[in-house]
């Protein structure tokens, strides 16, 4: 096991861009670059050089980056066939595929939904996965390219992990899902104080990501669904919910 550093770059409206760097070995990898400059200007401040993107889905906010960092720095991308709309991919990955970055390794999962091709990259030795825009903390992804039972099954798989596990998403959207969870579940007492604390976070501008497997059970009532019908029916009442 490597002890990596991951911080987020809040880019976009309310994206983050994530880079793991291993001191170690002086790699550098980047999750989703949205756009090229902040990226690169974060990495620079940091000292780092990147050595590798990885993309997640092919939405042009995670991907749109891709062709300007890869030609200043030269990093392969890594990412799942469909990203090929969109960019020059140097790397495809799919299901049960192993990446080696920053001296660790990641093992890649189908998790399609949100996008038909949308991958999760889990860091197992490392205790993280980086899901992009299928789970978020205390919601997930809309259904664009894919069924509820889809996603379902994928949030399952998710939760299923070791409670410890921490869980770095796509977007900050977490006290927006906080007061759709507090109205789903009322009596939900881990909801109400998660709520609570989100709304402190944000108040001063903080980021509330990453989150665990273990509070996404606790607090994520699309995690928390007893099948995947109670999950299609929370998803289209968040679809119109306005807190
Ligand atoms: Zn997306």
């Amino acid at each position: 096991m490597v002890m990596l550093e991951v911080v987020p770059v809040p880019v976009l409206t309310d994206n983050y861009v994530w880079l793991i760097h291993d001191s170690k070995s002086g790699e550098t990898a980047t999750v989703d670059p949205s756009v090229a400059e902040p990226v690169l200007a974060a990495v620079e401040a940091k000292g780092w050089q990147l050595s590798e993107v990885l993309n997640t889905h092919w939405h042009p906010d995670h991907t749109g980056g891709n062709a300007a960092i890869q030609s200043a720095t030269g990093s392969p991308i890594i990412a799942p066939a469909e990203a090929e709309r969109v960019s020059k991919v140097d790397r495809v990955v799919a299901e049960g595929d192993r990446v080696r970055v920053c001296g660790a390794e990641a093992l890649v999962w189908d998790i399609p939904a949100h996008t038909a091709g949308h991958i999760a990259y889990y860091f197992e030795n490392e205790g993280m996965i980086f899901v992009g825009d299928t789970m978020f903390a205390m919601g997930c992804g809309r259904l664009f390219e894919g069924t509820a039972q889809q996603m379902y099954a994928n949030l399952q798989r998710i939760a299923a992990l070791p409670g410890d596990i921490r869980i770095y998403c796509g977007h900050e959207y977490t006290l927006a899902n906080a007061r759709f969870a507090a109205d789903a579940e009322p009596n939900n007492a881990a909801i109400l104080a998660r709520l609570k604390k989100v709304e402190a976070l944000r108040a001063s501008g903080d980021v509330t990501l990453p989150t665990t497997v273990a509070e996404e059970r606790e607090t994520n009532p699309f995690v928390r669904a007893t099948n995947w019908e109670e999950f299609a029916r929370l998803r289209s009442e968040k679809d119109s919910f306005r807190s």
